[in-house]
């Protein structure tokens, strides 16, 4: 999918150097909008070459199950969890506090005399 982002980029970027390499010692300001226009849509399109394109957005899982708390304004996923379950559950568990060993104190326990 990111294929398309990256023909993109690269027709922009060819269009603004060629734009630019054809410019005369005086440029016009169409000649500047042109070129503008032209790395504007390279900026765009560098930018969004690293986005998935699933429904998660999730580069693991992009057609994974959406986590459905995701957007839910009641009960708002943590900080830096994202539309992907998957990866929502194991930051989940890796969150969840370990209690794997209950530590109690023993009623009258050891004092030193
Ligand atoms: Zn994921």
């Amino acid at each position: 999918m990111g294929y398309a982002q990256l023909r993109e980029l690269r027709t922009a970027l060819t269009t603004a150097s060629d734009i630019a390499s054809s410019l005369r010692a005086t440029p016009t300001r169409r000649d500047a909008d042109q070129l503008v226009d032209a790395l504007r849509r390279a900026l765009t399109a560098a930018g969004s070459l690293g986005e998935a394109t699933g429904p998660t957005g999730c580069a693991l899982h992009p057609h994974g199950a959406v986590d459905p708390l995701h957007g839910d304004p009641e009960a708002p996923l943590p900080p830096g969890y994202g539309k992907c379950l998957l990866c929502n559950d194991r930051r989940r568990r890796a969150d969840a506090p370990v209690r794997l060993h209950h530590r109690r104190r023993r009623p009258g326990g050891r004092r030193s005399a």
